[in-house]
């Protein structure tokens, strides 16, 4: 299918990604980073073959498929180099969490052999010393294609994806943006506005001696890459900002129930929401 391939951004996921790929395709592995440390980890941890902290360098690797796995907001720069390093039949995929109007920037600046892609996988650990060539098995892989993608990369990349493992969806950028803005990044938002909150209210008692297992259940999410969740929030800030309005509004709700000792209606609230918790495990 592939045996050049190149990942830009050696991380955690770009680290699993490559991984991943090397076992189904048996393909050479090429990687760019900014930080020198993530390319030599990487090559010490056979992550890569190669690699280089200089994008130039793929015009001498000739990548049949690129896949950038950075924060979200470097793609754009990251396109607008790669056009000038890459052949005509190179294809380019991405592992963001945002997809929207970037996917359709990247298409104007690489054409439609770009792919936009997410993997619904992954853990709140930074760094390719935690990529694992499992970490997509059994998980959604999210394509989000528009009407100009070409139909032979789009098959392309799915076919990676599904032998990596990957069960491969189909769906529209801007849909992506809400129903990842929903599940995905308010929780992320409300994990660490609640650590805030917490240290807020750390007056004389020092609070984050005290909490169980469910806080850190709750807040592992919060323990994620500042830089990587920064991107998010503001490439899809539309869309986190909608549902954080709908999300304080169902929080006042509560308050209001608890404000007023309602306890039916606060019991009918919790039993809804402890139902809908349940059904999720199937
Ligand atoms: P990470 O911090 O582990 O890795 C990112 C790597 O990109 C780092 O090695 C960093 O040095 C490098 N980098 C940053 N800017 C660069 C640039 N301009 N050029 C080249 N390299 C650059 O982060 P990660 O968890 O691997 O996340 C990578 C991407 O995957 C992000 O777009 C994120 O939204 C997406 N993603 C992450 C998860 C997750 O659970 N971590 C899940 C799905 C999607």
């Amino acid at each position: 299918m592939f045996k050049r391939v190149a990942v830009i951004g050696v991380g955690f996921m770009g680290g699993s990604f490559a991984l991943a790929c090397r076992e189904v395709l048996g393909c050479t592995l090429y990687g760019v980073d900014i930080n020198p440390e993530a390319i030599r980890k990487a090559k010490e941890l056979r992550v890569i073959d190669e690699g280089s902290t200089d994008t130039t360098a793929l015009r001498d690797f000739d990548p049949e498929l690129v896949v950038i796995a950075t924060p979200v907001r470097t793609f754009e720069s990251i396109g607008k180099n790669l056009r000038e390093v890459i052949g005509q039949s190179c294809i380019v995929s991405d592992l963001g969490s945002v997809k929207g109007t970037l996917v359709y920037s990247m298409e104007e600046l690489l054409g439609s052999r770009f792919v936009g892609g997410h993997p619904i996988a992954g853990t709140e650990k930074a760094g390719v010393e935690h990529a694992r060539k499992d970490l997509f098995k059994g998980k959604r892989f999210i394509i989000t294609p528009t009407p100009s993608t070409d139909a032979h990369a789009k098959r392309l990349v799915k076919d990676l994806w599904e032998a990596i493992g990957s069960m491969v969806e189909e769906m529209d950028p801007y849909l992506h943006d809400f129903v990842f803005g929903v599940v995905s990044h308010l929780p992320h938002a409300v994990a660490f506005a609640l650590i805030h909150t917490v240290e807020e209210l750390s007056g004389e008692v020092n609070l984050f001696k005290y909490p169980g297992a469910g806080f850190k259940d709750f807040t592992r999410i919060a323990g994620s890459d500042p830089v990587m969740w920064r991107d998010i929030f503001l490439q899809n800030s539309q869309e986190v900002l909608k549902s954080m309005d709908v999300f304080m509004n169902t929080l006042s709700q509560l308050r209001k129930l608890i404000f007023e000792g309602d306890e039916k209606a606060l019991t009918e609230y919790l039993a809804l929401a402890s139902s809908l918790r349940k059904s999720l495990d199937g």
